[in-house]
């Protein structure tokens, strides 16, 4: 019997982690280990996971950490055993820019909707309206119907009115997706808060107790286990360990070749062959590890709800990060960084395009040096590519002035760098769920599983975990496979 193939498409985390879990499963005495190849377009492996050198220290050019109250990736890198490369993060509590000042969060907001009316108190930012809206959410909750879906917004906007909403709660929400709360799918996105809603009554009450982050640890031991983490040489060096590890294991590794189309080829020994400018490979199962885009152009052709695919929006985002003298910058007294609501006005050009800043050698105490900061401000949403215009020394020269607003002083820098994640985030729009369980039914009846960050969330443990899935899915079609 000639060996089982299976090709992934893309080799970010999520499709390294498939390859990961596929080559751990130990073969039955008759079975044969199938052969498993990679194919990325990029000249590395990784994806939006990628190191560099910066000001003398190593730092990540897109994710920088992770949710470690998740399991997935700690037990990854336990596995590889680099668990003791983890480093926890060393600051809590951010600030966000309101009525031209900084304002401390307060405590005990999930995923940025409040939990409690009186935290809020302090948040001088807010207007009183906006606060007799939370204390309403607690005494005389408004009655909202939702069905199986609703955006995020209608949600919080019925509960707690526009100001809460759109000055707090999108910057939060909004700032992971680099989304709009009023296109975000809460049953995607946010559970938690869907059921709440349907449930009615106070939205505040009910989310005091199911945190879709778990910030009431569940066992003992959770106590000591950080909410973020990163990994001493950077998150980027997680997908590097993996590719060696990988290749010890017999797994084909290749970069700098794009799969350009996927034939089906019922009639061969083989039902895919995968092509790339040069080369073909027939597989049982292919994984497609592609962003969702790629994924509906590849396989569009063989059914609707793939294709589909391809219309699940892309934000863009960029990142300028910044190396100065402590002495030429202020910063809060604690606390990761900042967030600005979207269209926050200031003197310049427009609304402000940074939505966030974040002191990098805060969170991770490797980073920091004595008298030196290191800090990153975040660009680009859904519906605002303004970067995209602007060179880098552009987007460098309006950042700089914003960041003189929103810090009040920011002065000579050492060194700058941007780097651009065009077309990079996934939108989970209202409806988003029903889209991915068609186009994973229509995979699965053509020998294909999916995994990436357009389908089991967007994060890095979210994109390991959906690695895993596909992993298993394909063992289950290879078990039904008969040559
Ligand atoms: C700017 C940014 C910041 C983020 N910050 C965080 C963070 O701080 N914490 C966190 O937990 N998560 C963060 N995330 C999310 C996290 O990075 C992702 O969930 C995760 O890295 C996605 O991995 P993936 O493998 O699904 O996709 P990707 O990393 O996008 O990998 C897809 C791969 O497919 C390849 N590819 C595309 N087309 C082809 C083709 N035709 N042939 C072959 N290969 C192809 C691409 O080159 C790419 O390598 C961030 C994401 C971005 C973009």
């Amino acid at each position: 019997m000639a060996r089982a193939s299976v090709v992934i498409v893309g080799a970010g985390i999520s499709g390294l982690s498939a390859a990961w879990e596929l080559s751990s499963t130990s073969p039955g005495p008759d079975e044969i280990v199938p052969r498993i190849e990679i194919i990325e377009a990029a000249d590395h492996v990784g994806g939006a996971l990628v190191t560099t050198q910066f000001a003398g220290r190593t730092i990540d050019l897109g994710a920088d950490g992770f949710l470690s109250r998740r399991p997935e990736v700690v037990q990854l890198a336990r596995e590889l055993g680099v668990e003791h490369e983890l480093e926890a993060i060393d600051a809590s509590g951010a600030w966000i820019f309101l009525r031209g000042a900084l304002n401390e969060l307060p405590a005990g907001l999930v995923l940025g909707v409040p939990t409690s009316a009186r935290a809020f108190d302090g948040v001088k930012g807010l207007s009183a309206s906006a606060r007799r809206h939370l204390r309403r959410d607690a005494w005389f909750p408004k009655r909202l119907h939702v069905g199986d879906d609703a955006s995020i917004g209608e949600i919080v906007r019925t509960k707690f009115g526009r100001e809460v909403s759109y000055q707090f709660i999108e910057p939060m929400i909004g700032g992971i997706q680099a989304g709009r709360i009023d296109e975000l799918s809460a049953r995607s996105v946010f559970p938690a808060l869907l059921e709440a809603a349907k449930n009615g009554g106070s939205l505040m009450k009910a989310l005091r107790s199911t945190s879709p982050i778990n910030p009431e640890p569940a066992h003992e031991h959770e106590t000591t286990t950080p909410m973020f983490s990163t990994l001493r040489d950077g998150v980027g060096s997680l997908p590097t360990t993996l590719a060696r590890e990988l290749k010890a294991r017999g797994v084909v590794i290749r970069t700098g070749v794009s799969v350009s189309a996927l034939r089906r080829t019922p009639s061969g020994n083989y039902p895919w062959e995968i092509d790339t400018s040069d080369t073909t490979t027939p597989a049982d199962v292919v994984i497609m590890a592609t962003p969702a885009n790629v994924t509906g152009r590849l396989l569009g052709a063989h059914d609707d709800a793939l294709r589909a695919l391809e219309d699940v929006p892309l934000a863009s985002a960029a990142m300028v990060t910044f190396s100065m003298a402590q002495d030429q910058i202020t910063l809060p007294p604690r606390g990761t960084g900042v967030l600005v609501p979207l269209g926050t006005t200031w003197s310049g050009d427009g609304s402000m395009m940074v939505t966030a800043i974040t002191f990098l050698d805060r969170k991770w105490p490797h980073l920091s040096e004595p008298g030196r900061v290191l800090l990153r401000a975040h660009v680009g949403r859904s519906d605002d590519e303004r970067a995209t215009a602007l060179s880098d020394s552009d987007l460098i020269e309006r950042v700089t002035k914003e960041l003189g607003v929103l810090l009040g002083n920011f002065g000579l820098t050492r060194a700058s760098l941007v780097q651009r994640w065009p077309s990079s985030l996934p939108q989970y729009r209202v409806g988003h769920e029903l889209l991915v369980e068609r186009a994973r039914r229509a995979a699965s009846s053509l020998h294909v599983a999916l995994a990436g960050m357009a389908y089991d969330g967007i994060g890095i443990p979210a994109s390991v975990g959906s690695g895993r899935r596909a992993a298993r899915e394909t063992a289950a079609m290879l078990d039904h496979t008969t040559r």
